[in-house]
């Protein structure tokens, strides 16, 4: 009998700076495993959305470009942003978000972990001690987009940004991020919040937080203030495992982990649509890095990682994990890029990479 060979529809979405570079890497290291171990296979078909385009057009995504992503499996996505020709809230409204937005992709998962062979800023943190996974509640909060300015210009303009909390949407993430934590070998819950100083969302998040609880007895919940989390997160990496925070606080708390982890060139982030009515987007957590761009040095760890994530949504767990482990295996063996320490190009750990997942086969 000739097995059944699973063919996935990626988009895939480069963008700008960095990210053509990552994804490129990224592909093909994809394109290797299906290769090697021949189970499934992918078709992906690019978008060339971009800062140049909305510099050339107007627009990130042209008309009707939402349907046709729709159609897809998942989407791969590099990085947005060119500061020097675009704001910053402009390029991230006009391409990211909108994809979250109308794709309802409510969770946004970061998971964290220091690899084999690489270097914690912190003195003693083994890479026992720092596997977390942060859960980024990813369509509401204080990056709803409701807010306003008055009296432009004048010495008394005044700004708003309000954080909007639904009961809808804080459940549905609360429910998100307990089923990872039961996944976890761990059970371990963190609740992050700020809700001594914040006594609207903040007291909503904690009151679901608690109802939620109910339904999983298995998974031990504990609660942090955002700023004594910050502490936490240095001082007792191994203390924590699975943390849920709002949309700005959960923001920041995943760049320190990835600071914490040796790099943010590393560090992988999903945005989950948990119906599955709508594809997901995965994508390295970094941005568009023009500071390197061109020079080959780009870190596609990230990346790799964040193609592992894909990977494991499409139900492909078993090729995830053997991807994510020829990675650290490469990076063990000390071919990493300058942010890890290293000296590698991009080119160089990608090969070493294709090079560990061959010898799978
Ligand atoms: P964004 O606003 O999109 O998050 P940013 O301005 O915060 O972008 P990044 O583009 O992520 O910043 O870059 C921050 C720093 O990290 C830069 O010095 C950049 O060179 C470095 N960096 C980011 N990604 C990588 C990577 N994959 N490999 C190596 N260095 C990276
Ligand atoms: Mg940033």
């Amino acid at each position: 009998t000739v097995p059944v060979q699973q063919t996935y529809s990626i988009a895939s979405i480069p963008a700008d700076g960095i990210g053509p570079e990552v994804i490129d890497a990224g592909i093909q290291v994809l394109n290797t495993l299906s290769e090697t171990l021949g189970s499934f296979r992918f078709d992906f078909k690019h978008y060339d959305w971009s800062s140049d385009t909305y510099k050339k057009t107007g627009k990130y995504i042209p008309d009707g470009g939402l349907d046709q992503l729709k159609k897809h499996d998942a989407i791969f996505f590099g990085a947005v942003g060119a500061p020097e020709d675009v704001p910053d809230h402009i390029s991230l409204w006009g391409l990211r978000l909108a994809i979250c937005q109308t794709f309802q992709q409510y969770a946004n998962v970061r998971p964290t972990k220091v690899f084999r062979g690489t270097q914690s800023p912190l003195r003693k943190c083994e890479p026992k001690d720092l596997d977390w996974v942060i859960i980024r509640e990813n369509s509401e909060g204080e990056y709803a987009g409701q807010g306003g300015r008055s009296h432009r210009g004048q010495p008394w303009e005044t700004a708003t940004e309000v954080a909007i909390f639904s009961r809808h949407g804080v459940e549905r993430i609360m429910r998100f991020a307990f089923e990872t934590a039961q996944r976890r070998p761990r059970k371990l819950l963190t609740l992050v919040t700020k809700s001594n100083a914040q006594r609207n969302g903040m007291v909503l998040w904690d009151e679901v937080a608690e109802e939620i609880s109910q339904e999983f007895p298995e998974v031990t919940m504990d609660k942090m203030l955002v700023d004594a989390m910050t502490c936490r997160m240095v001082l007792k990496p191994e203390s924590i495992d699975t943390i849920v925070a709002t949309n700005l606080h959960a923001d920041i708390l995943s760049d320190l982990a990835a600071a914490l982890a040796g790099s943010i060139g590393i560090a992988p982030t999903s945005n989950l649509d948990p119906t599955r009515q709508n594809p997901s987007m995965f994508e390295p957590i970094h941005g568009s890095a023009f500071d390197i761009t061109g020079k080959g040095v780009a870190n596609p760890v990230a990346t790799f990682w964040t193609a592992a994530e894909m990977l494991a949504w499409l139900g492909e767990e078993e090729a995830s994990q053997k991807l994510l482990e020829c990675v650290e295996n490469v990076c063990e063996r000390g071919i990493v890029t300058a942010d890890l320490g290293g000296s590698a190009k991009t080119v160089e750990v990608t090969n070493a990479v294709c090079d560990e997942i061959k010898k799978l086969a």
